[in-house]
């Protein structure tokens, strides 16, 4: 068993390996400040040529960092505080299980009562909109800082607890996708406190300080900013509730933690999924009734669709004789597992996928047509879960053999009814 553990190296690189990986630790922050600084301008065209960028000593300011640091300390005192449950996670490569702290949404009521209570004290929680540049900077730095925190930390860790898919000998590589599975102080587990909780709760307090200043400026709140920040606050609390789900996902199971989700959870999240709502504050739109009521419809059809196969499968996965898909059609794998053919993994082969991106772009939509840049989140999340379904494609071939292939001659669509 443990000659096992010890060759499980990764041996086939994603992103184009060490080259991508590089270009990648440079791309993504520069793409979200590019973001960030055209959706500041007048006409926030991505067609144009992007301005100078600021002085560097304006982006740096220790307010702004001290806001982020003390936001995610609050979020760590309120992950360890004994409110809520503990589950097991799936059985790692030792047959251990790790135990996991089930109080996100704890965590969202208690942050929201904060805000709450700063609104009532009359702080100005508008900074966040004047100073959105410079706390992104600080949740970049700190996602930086946590990133060589874990390599350096990995470097030390058991040759077992290393991630599939970030260990392949290359620093750069390792570093960008994570060299530990599951980086832990104590029982304090760094990469599934990420996941959901800073980036997360942050991203709707950050629309939730845009809906305040636009109130600010133009006296009341607009439709397209009350739709924007509902839905994504459905969307986030969804999460929470249904927390116990992430650990069965590839993020908790599969992928380490480095550079990628380190900077995707406390700064790319928070401040590129909030596209939309900074959008609003500085290109106000009008939206009439009959285009909000079928932004809405879309956004339901998108939550039931995503919702309803998200529970499907965690039903099945935990309890196959589960009442709610107990009926359901399905084909035995050699592994012992087996995989639904019918109700909605029966329509595509990820349905989830459809209905996130079905809402991803109603959010988009009360943003009006005038704009490229308020779609970039409808855009970018197509592209990262087409590249997602084709690395889970390729797990469960590995993991299924045939009986996948029976599955995708049944299930002939990948994420988009009768086009893709
Ligand atoms: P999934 O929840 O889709 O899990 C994929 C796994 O499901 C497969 O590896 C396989 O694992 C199992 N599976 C696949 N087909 C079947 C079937 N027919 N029957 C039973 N089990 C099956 O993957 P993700 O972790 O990528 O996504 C989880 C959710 O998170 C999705 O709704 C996604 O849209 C969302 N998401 C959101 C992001 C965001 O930034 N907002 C980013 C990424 C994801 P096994 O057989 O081993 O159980």
């Amino acid at each position: 068993m443990t000659d096992k553990i010890k060759t499980l190296k990764t041996r086939e690189y994603e992103v184009c390996g060490p080259i991508g990986a590089l270009l990648l630790l440079f791309l993504i922050p520069g793409t979200l400040f590019y973001l960030l600084l055209t959706c500041n301008t007048e006409d926030a065209s991505m067609l144009s040529v992007p301005g100078p960028l600021p002085p560097l000593e304006t982006l740096w300011d220790s307010t702004a960092v001290t806001i982020v640091l003390v936001w995610f300390s609050l979020q760590a005192v309120l992950y360890v505080l004994p409110l809520g449950t503990v589950v097991e996670g799936i059985p790692l490569k030792d047959n251990t299980r790790l135990k996991y702290k089930i109080n996100a949404f704890h965590a969202m009521v208690v942050s929201f009562l904060l805000a709450g209570l700063a609104l009532a004290l009359g702080m100005p929680l508008s900074y966040v909109y004047d100073h959105f540049l410079q706390l992104a900077v600080g949740a970049g730095f700190l996602g930086l800082a946590l990133s060589i925190f874990m390599y350096v930390k990995a470097l030390t860790a058991l040759e077992s607890a290393l991630a599939p898919g970030g260990n392949s000998g290359n620093p750069i590589y390792d570093f960008f996708m994570g060299h530990e599975l599951n980086p832990r102080i104590g029982s304090f587990d760094l990469k599934y406190f990420c996941e959901l909780r800073p980036g997360l709760i942050g991203w709707c307090l950050i629309n939730l300080c845009f809906l305040v200043k636009e109130i600010e400026l133009r006296g009341s709140a607009s439709l397209s900013m009350i739709l924007v920040c509902v839905f994504q606050a459905i969307y986030v609390m969804d999460a929470l509730w249904n927390e116990e789900a992430i650990l069965t996902t590839m993020n908790i199971f599969y992928e380490g933690f480095g550079f990628y989700l380190a900077f995707g959870d406390l700064c790319w999240i928070p401040f590129t999924y909030s596209l939309q709502a900074y959008f609003l504050v500085s290109h106000p739109q009008e939206l009439g009734t009959l285009a909000a009521v079928g932004i809405l419809l879309l956004n339901t059809v998108g939550y039931i669709i995503f919702r309803g196969s998200n529970s499907q499968k965690n039903a099945f996965r935990r309890n196959p004789s589960d009442p709610r898909v107990a009926g359901f059609e399905t084909i035995p794998t050699a592994t012992g597992k087996r995989l639904l053919v019918s109700g909605w993994w029966g329509m595509v082969r990820h349905p989830n996928y459809l209905g996130d991106l079905i809402m991803a772009l109603a959010w988009c939509l009360p943003c009006g047509y005038t704009h490229i840049l308020p779609y970039f989140y409808v855009i970018y999340f197509t592209v990262h879960l087409i590249h997602r379904e084709a690395r889970d494609e390729h797990q469960c071939m590995k993991k299924y053999g045939l009986a996948w292939q029976e599955y995708c001659k049944r299930v002939p669509y990948r994420i988009f009814p009768y086009i893709y």
